[in-house]
């Protein structure tokens, strides 16, 4: 923690908060998107995609799971997602899975969560919808296949939002869905036909 403690000391020093980059932001943020992904610390969605400060808002979790519309009564995930889209009016929204994801891992391998009861009772949000993995229809899913198939799903909890319906019926709303593997760099998008691909750069 001190070398972390250090360089946020350290911070405004190695920034220049002078120009006109950083002042604008004091006048509010528009970011193009909300970017919606892991917990994991290997996933950096700045560096990823070459975010500047106020290009993109997030939301993080673990396994990027989007409860579907009124399935809890507070909820930070529903709170995020109807903020970026009535207030910021973001025009894309990403979901990024991506490789070792651990909260996949766990819904893979059936691990025993009594002694993680908040993990456990997030991730069985997750769990019914990956039951085609799962339970059989592919024989020893990988993991991709799992966490690709989890971030169709959370696409699929985004529709469930009635202004994310209003919005793409107005053909206000983009949304993609993304796998990023930690140990390449590789960034894996849903195509149309459901596959997921890497575009050439
Ligand atoms: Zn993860």
């Amino acid at each position: 923690m001190k070398a972390l403690l250090d360089r946020a000391r350290a911070f405004k020093r190695h920034v220049d908060f002078e120009s006109g980059e950083y002042r604008k932001l004091a006048e509010g943020q528009y970011p193009e998107a909300l970017f919606i992904t892991c917990s994991d610390s290997r996933v950096i969605p700045a560096l990823i995609t070459g975010a500047r400060p106020g290009e993109i808002f997030e939301l993080r979790n673990a396994g990027n799971i989007v409860p579907s519309y009124g399935q809890h009564g507070a909820s930070g995930e529903a709170a995020t997602v109807e903020y970026a889209l009535e207030v910021l009016g973001v025009q894309d929204i990403v979901v990024c899975g991506h490789s070792h994801c651990g909260a996949m891992g766990a819904l893979k391998s059936g691990d025993d969560l009594s002694a993680l009861p908040g993990v456990d009772a997030w991730l069985r949000l997750a769990r019914p919808h990956l039951a085609p993995v799962l339970d059989g229809a592919i024989d020893d899913p990988s993991m991709p296949d799992i966490s690709q198939l989890n971030v169709v799903n959370q696409l699929a909890a985004l529709r469930s939002y009635p202004v994310a319906r209003r919005r793409l019926g107005a053909g206000e709303l983009r949304l993609h869905g993304w796998y990023y593997e930690v140990d390449t760099g590789q960034v894996h998008e849903l195509d149309e036909d459901g596959l997921f691909r890497v575009h050439a750069a």
